[in-house]
């Protein structure tokens, strides 16, 4: 899960912008999303390409921890 570094929690992020990727017209296994925290500001950029490579940038950061509230 993504989670703000700031607040370390994802529970103010929000997607601003979604983009998926389309080949010959299908969609193919590549996203870029763009969060932000509503409750500190801090934005970041989440990417996956097609051979499940993550990238991520800002103020995010991808954890595989279980969320401290659920
Ligand atoms: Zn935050």
């Amino acid at each position: 899960m993504i989670e703000c570094t700031n607040c370390e929690t994802a529970q103010f992020l929000q997607i601003v912008r979604s983009r998926v990727y389309f080949e010959d017209g299908e969609v193919i296994n590549e996203l870029s999303e763009r969060y932000e925290c509503t409750l500190c500001n801090a934005t970041g950029t989440y990417a996956r390409t097609d051979d499940n490579d993550v990238e991520v940038s800002g103020d995010i950061t991808v954890t595989t921890e279980r969320p401290k509230y659920a």
